[in-house]
């Protein structure tokens, strides 16, 4: 074989420095990124947990672990929040194995015991319940929430914690919302924040102003030990999936649409919706007054076309 010339010898040198350098680029880029996105997560938790006082001082919060990607942020990011907080508070993270066939019992455990987190794992066999209860081929999630719901609460007051830190996200409430309108016939969200139907607790949702595709990011960066969702083998609320699916699509076609839906859901106006009991419509008097509230009702609404540059901050493409 030829020894290869000194020319050749000096363009693989080359080659071999531009890669690394494109390389150190890249590995600058997705640090930059994360950090960015990091600083996001921490910013939105922040102002869900300031808008809607969520946390209190001397606080102890069950944070519900799943071990799907939304629990793992959410504890992620409110670790990060309780090191910075001008408040003192307690986290302790809890999940609830229901004994699915398959369920990897351990992973969560570790990771915990890895993270150095309080935690508390309660096993209560509601699959066999479920299965026993609802006919084959029927959707089990009704019976199966309700009863995770009632055994959170129990284990909650055992654990004399006041709060319950949910994981449910931006896309989950706006989703919510549709579910409501479109099946229930009410204008009905997914509130950021509600007291436990038995009265006792205070239910939270820290992730109320986050993406989800930005969970998805920090899962990745993260490498949380994900658990399926699919191990009851129930099937999908094809509800839930159709609307998910409609946001999507309308969201490609017009960029900004979820931001803006979003902030429709914090900028609700009685007077112009339908429901007298909210409006006292009947009331209603001519005051000769002109005021900022009134109808203009002869004229067209005009709406500003939305800042796609500014709504697409929550959304921004990251490479991980
Ligand atoms: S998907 Fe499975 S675990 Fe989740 S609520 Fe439905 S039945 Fe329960």
């Amino acid at each position: 074989m030829n020894a290869p010339t000194h020319n050749a010898w000096l363009e693989s040198v080359a080659d071999e420095a531009e890669d690394q350098a494109a390389e150190k680029a890249k590995a600058v880029k997705i640090e930059r990124e994360v950090h960015k996105l990091e600083k996001r997560l921490c910013r939105q938790v922040g102002q869900a947990i300031s808008e809607f006082n969520m946390i209190e001082e001397g606080d102890r919060i069950m944070v519900c672990m799943s071990g799907g990607k939304d629990s793992y942020g959410m504890l992620d990011i409110l670790l990060k929040m309780k090191q910075r907080a001008p408040v003192d508070f307690e986290l302790i993270a809890v999940n609830l194995d229901q004994k699915q066939p398959g369920f990897p019992a351990e992973i969560l455990p570790t990771y915990l015991k890895n993270m150095g987190i309080p935690f508390h794992i309660e096993t209560q066999d509601t699959y066999s319940i479920v299965k026993d209860k609802i006919p084959e081929g029927k959707t089990m999630c009704s019976l199966c929430s309700r009863l995770r719901r009632g055994i959170l609460y129990k284990v909650a007051g055992q654990l004399k914690c006041n709060k319950l830190a949910l994981g449910h996200h931006r896309d989950d409430m706006l989703q919510t919302f549709f579910l409501n309108m479109f099946f229930g016939g009410k204008l009905k969200g997914m509130p950021p924040k509600l007291l436990s139907d038995n009265g006792e607790f205070m239910v939270i949702r820290p992730l109320a102003h986050v993406a989800e595709a930005d969970l998805s990011r920090w899962a990745e960066h993260r490498q949380f030990p994900i658990i399926p969702c699919t191990l009851c083998g129930s099937q999908q609320n094809l509800q839930r999936v159709q609307i998910g699916n409609m946001i999507r699509e309308w969201q490609k076609k017009f960029p900004g649409r979820i931001e803006n839906m979003f902030s429709a859901l914090q900028n609700v106006v009685p007077s112009h919706l339908m429901d007298a009991k909210l409006h006292d419509f009947k009331n209603l008097k001519i005051t000769g007054l002109p005021s900022d509230e009134g109808d203009k009702a002869f004229d067209e609404e005009s709406f500003e076309a939305p800042n796609v540059m500014a709504s697409l901050q929550g959304v921004q493409v990251v490479k991980l």
